[in-house]
């Protein structure tokens, strides 16, 4: 049929078998609970989530996980790359399903996180880093309240 062959599993990223070297990505009931985690997570597209949200919507969904679980979960995933975390207040962290460039606004009225396009913030004027550093990246969390 002309289909070139599959490459060889040897072409596999060394990224991805590092997963399973650490204890907790071995333990089947973990996977199972990161894998219903990860379908709550990334099956709704684009979103925020605090820990507590995701542990909400898991007793919903009738997932068996504790808020521990939630927690480690959600830091493994923002580890390898899948979340990213948006520091909003010091006690509370936002995961971002979306890992590209953006900005976000903060709803604070409603403790509520919205993308705002990378395009749309203009940061006028970046500050110097300190010796040996560079910028790795700006965020901009822009706060809002309602109009009184
Ligand atoms: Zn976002």
């Amino acid at each position: 049929m002309g289909f070139p062959s599959p490459p060889p599993a040897a072409a596999e990223p060394a990224a991805d078998r590092s997963l399973l070297t650490g204890c907790p990505w071995h333990d089947v009931k973990a996977m199972r609970q990161r894998m219903a985690l990860g379908w709550l997570l990334f099956g709704k597209g684009d979103r925020h989530l605090t820990a507590e949200m995701l542990y909400e919507e898991a007793s919903r969904a009738k997932v068996p996980v504790s808020l521990a679980t939630i927690y480690n979960t959600l830091h493994q995933f923002t580890e390898v790359g899948l979340l990213r975390q948006v520091a909003v207040e010091g006690s509370k962290a936002y995961f971002d399903t979306n890992t590209s460039t953006h900005h976000h606004f903060f709803m604070e009225d409603a403790d509520q996180l919205l993308d705002i396009p990378g395009a749309d913030v203009v940061v006028g004027k970046t500050p110097v880093p300190p010796e040996g550093y560079e910028i790795a990246r700006v965020d901009v969390v822009v706060r809002l309240k309602r109009k009184s």
